[in-house]
């Protein structure tokens, strides 16, 4: 029988120590820097026509680090630097929100509508989701390559068939991902290869 296709494959992309340089809370547009291989693997897959989008947990909106204003400032940056590569994302997707228990909160009110239970926070499938829907992604063909347990949790939770952890030096995984990978280029290539072989481990 044909396999019947609901939507085409998509890659959801961490941000921070998958795009770009982990920088906890990163809060200067100069410290923004594109990981080696990155801009190639998503020209890869521009031209492929496969959708990339980004999907980061902001929780440093939520705890006042940052306005989210630089969130998007950040984005705009971080597209200006593929641009340069000759790639770009179809999508960017982010969470600004804490759990009100997550820490103290400033007391500042301005605050107050960032702290709160949402399911948008990875683990959460939120993000994930909005991202297939707006992109018309098929998640039994779709992959989340992060570099946290939490980033394929929250793919799984979306019902992504892949899910690509990036492991850095000395770090480990509890999860059982579908594969351990050194880097998002290397999770882009074995993506590919899995969409040869058919593309969805899902039984239709
Ligand atoms: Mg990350
Ligand atoms: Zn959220």
């Amino acid at each position: 029988m044909k396999k019947m296709k609901k939507g085409r494959p998509v890659v959801l992309a961490d941000r921070d120590g998958t795009l770009i340089r982990d920088v906890p809370y990163l809060s200067r547009i100069e410290d923004i820097a594109l990981l080696p291989g990155v801009a190639e693997a998503i020209r890869d897959l521009n031209r492929l026509g496969i959708p990339v989008a980004l999907v980061t947990n902001q929780s440093g909106v939520a705890r006042g680090y940052f306005p989210e204003s630089f969130v998007l400032e950040s984005h705009s940056r971080l597209m200006e630097l593929l641009a340069e590569e000759g790639a770009t994302l179809q999508g960017l997707y982010y969470c600004p929100h804490l759990p009100p228990e997550g820490e103290p909160s400033e007391a500042d009110p301005a605050l107050s509508r960032y702290r709160r239970v949402c399911g948008c926070r990875k683990p959460g499938p939120d993000l994930i989701l909005r991202a297939l829907a707006d992109l018309g992604g098929d998640p039994a063909r779709s992959v989340v390559i992060g570099d946290a347990d939490r980033d394929l949790e929250a793919g799984e939770a979306a019902g992504c068939a892949q899910g690509y952890r990036i492991l850095g030096e000395g770090r480990e995984s509890a999860l059982h991902p579908s594969l351990h990978v050194a880097s998002f280029a290397e999770g882009v290539e074995h993506f590919l290869a899995f969409l040869e072989k058919g593309g969805s481990s899902r039984e239709d």
